[in-house]
């Protein structure tokens, strides 16, 4: 195929494209304004020596059909499933695990409720019928509205499942399942998950159902990845098959306006630079700098910059990177590197105590007690710290939305502090376990990474902006497709954007 491509951003939904088109013939260039590729599945240095997943740091929702159409692990990509999938310390000293194996997880919960411990089938029987509605959907090139999806789940006579899994609060879901908070705490987390949204808000049970799609490369419905060498290997071992087929990957490359001739996209503008022109443009970016940056004015229509300027893209997450002398050494437990530090480390103890993380911010301040989940992946990948030490990963909740980065700046430390005395509440050994401290709010994802607000996703992935009323690969203008996470089906590490934008143009082009 006579054809060229230019794609904006080389995050790994930006390189799948790139992959995609170029096995079809398409010359391939990516424009990363970074000077490292994969946005933000990356794995960088922390401190020498200390490698972590700065950003994004679990696997699960990649597509299964994209692994295999681009012969990742040939070029490099190794994944391992956790386990445990969850370790939960309690306050009161007390703590479970969540096991792959649900029968073993049963009696971890017998210990803090009995009915709970029943429920357990029940709830995980529940999650595989809902990956079964939500999976067809995700690689959808016209996905419904929830509308639609709602009248088609009535007809099926699931309408239970629609308000369960997509329109009702995460709280009212799991309480239908469980009784206690401990129970209640690690599994409504999931539905607040990268929102700025508490977990009582409506829609909140499609944030857990889309961390519950995925799993397909482990061993079914929820189950959660570490790659071998942190989340970089993604995107590396995408950069490696783009070179392959003979991508030009240009890093510390910014585009500055994707040019617009005769009201189609005819190439992209680098910052003081060249112009590189071509038959089909893409951006990874996100929609807000897409669609309200890098246009010429007047390219757009009204209506559709307003579309795209409420998109909710407030921000959530302070994840906070260590680099650590040892292993937390969580109260009751043996001080080596053991179990409890080999999946997520789930500090939620109970459904009140998001909301009250979630009031804080609401207040305008970080959380007091946040929500995190913790990883300490060096503990089962020893390539990524020197012998004997650690990295962790703590992804917590809640920065306060809308904050701008000089009020962000006099509150950032304060906010790391938060996350280490919570999470030193559990292993006091932890603070001076300590040798370096990484703090990114909102302020500092967006700086980094390009995420407009710091919002992980691109959008917030709540009733309004999912589905059929997400944008998707197509845009108004003729030849610019959106590849990138503000695309159904959303964000995460899926390649699901990437891969429908691509075969969107090539389905245009070949009719
Ligand atoms: C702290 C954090 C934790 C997360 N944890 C997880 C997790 O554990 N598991 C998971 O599945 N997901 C996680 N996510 C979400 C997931 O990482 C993202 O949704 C996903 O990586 C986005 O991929 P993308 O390719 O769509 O966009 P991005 O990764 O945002 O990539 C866009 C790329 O475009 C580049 N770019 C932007 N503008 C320009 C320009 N003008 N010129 C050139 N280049 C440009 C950017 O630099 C970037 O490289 C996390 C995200 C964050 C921030």
């Amino acid at each position: 195929m006579n054809k060229s491509a230019v794609i904006v951003g080389a995050g790994h939904n930006g390189l799948v494209a790139a992959c995609l088109l170029a096995k079809r013939g398409v010359k391939v260039t990516v424009l990363e304004r970074r000077d490292v590729v994969g946005g933000a599945c990356v794995t960088e240095e922390l401190i020498p020596g200390f490698r972590v997943s700065t950003a994004a740091y679990s696997f699960s929702l990649f597509r299964p059909e994209i692994v295999k159409e681009l012969d990742l692990e040939r070029h490099g990509l190794a994944w391992y499933s956790k386990e445990p999938r969850m370790f939960v310390p309690l306050p009161d000293g007390r703590s479970l695990y969540v096991w792959r194996d649900a029968a073993r997880t049963v009696e971890e919960i017998r210990l803090v409720d009995e009915k709970d411990a029943d429920a357990w089938p029940r709830w995980n029987a529940f999650w595989d019928e809902v990956a079964g509605v939500v999976r067809p959907l995700v690689l959808d090139p016209e996905p419904p509205t929830l509308a639609e999806l709602e009248t088609e789940l009535d007809r099926r006579g699931k309408s239970e499942l629609f308000r369960l899994a997509i329109a009702g609060s995460a709280a009212d879901t799991v309480r239908r399942f469980f009784r206690s908070d401990a129970v209640q705490g690690m599994t409504a987390s999931q539905g607040i998950i990268g929102t700025h949204a508490s977990v009582n808000d409506p829609g909140t049970a499609f944030v857990m159902t889309y961390h519950a799609f995925g799993g397909e490369l482990v061993d079914g419905a929820g189950t959660w990845a570490y790659v071998r060498g942190g989340m970089g290997g993604v995107t590396q071992a995408l950069a490696a098959c783009a070179r392959s087929l003979g991508v030009r990957i240009i890093t510390g490359a910014p585009a500055s306006e994707i040019v617009v001739e005769g009201g189609r996209a005819t190439g992209v503008r680098v910052l003081g630079g060249d112009e590189i022109r071509a038959d089909l443009v893409f951006s990874n970016a996100d929609p807000k700098r897409t669609f309200l940056h890098m246009l010429p004015s007047g390219t757009l229509s009204p209506a559709f910059e307003d579309r795209v300027a409420s998109i909710d893209t407030r921000g959530s997450v302070i994840k906070v990177n260590l680099a650590l002398d040892e292993v937390p050494d969580f109260l009751g437990m043996g001080g080596n590197a053991g179990p409890e530090h080999a999946g997520t480390i789930e500090i939620s103890p109970s459904i009140d105590y998001l909301q009250s993380a979630f009031e804080d911010a609401h207040k305008g301040s970080s959380s007091v007690r946040p929500f995190m989940e913790v990883f300490i992946q060096s503990v089962s990948d020893p390539t990524l710290a020197p012998p004997g030490k650690h990295v962790a990963s703590c992804f917590a909740q809640y920065a306060p939305a809308e904050i701008n980065p000089d009020e962000w700046d006099l509150m950032r430390e304060q906010a790391g502090d938060a996350v280490i005395d919570t999470l030193a509440g559990y292993a006091p050994n932890l603070k001076d376990a300590i040798i370096h401290r990484e703090v990114l709010g909102p302020p500092e994802l967006e700086a980094r990474f390009g995420l407009t607000g710091g919002n992980i996703f691109h959008g917030e992935i709540l009733p309004g902006q999912i589905f059929g009323e997400r944008l998707g690969p197509r845009t108004p203008v003729r030849g610019l497709y959106l590849c990138g996470s503000g695309a159904h089906p959303g964000g995460g590490v899926t390649g699901a954007p990437g891969w429908n934008a691509a075969r969107a143009a090539l389905s245009d082009i070949d009719e």
